[in-house]
């Protein structure tokens, strides 16, 4: 009979060796529960990935502004135009 509960612990087992952990957010491996990625080699293609999105918004940024630019040029000039 006790054998048969060690049988099912096992699992517990497992989750008491390993503990709270997290896995890597880019090869998807198993890591401490603080980190996001496990090696620092996953760190530098995550810190690449997020610097590309951060130049993405950049630029739709500046897409913004010129297109904000243009209209109040047209504005004006339509403004000259109709005076
Ligand atoms: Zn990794």
């Amino acid at each position: 009979m006790a054998e048969k509960i060690e049988g099912g612990s096992w699992k517990k087992k497992l989750q008491t060796k390993w503990g709270p952990h997290s896995h890597c957010i880019i090869c998807g491996r198993a890591t401490a529960e603080e980190k996001q990625t496990c090696s620092q080699e996953c760190m530098d293609k995550y810190q690449g990935e997020t610097k590309k999105k951060g130049k993405q918004s950049k630029i739709q940024m500046i897409m913004l502004v010129a297109m904000v630019a243009v209209m109040m040029i047209f504005m004006f000039l339509g403004g000259g135009l109709g005076g």
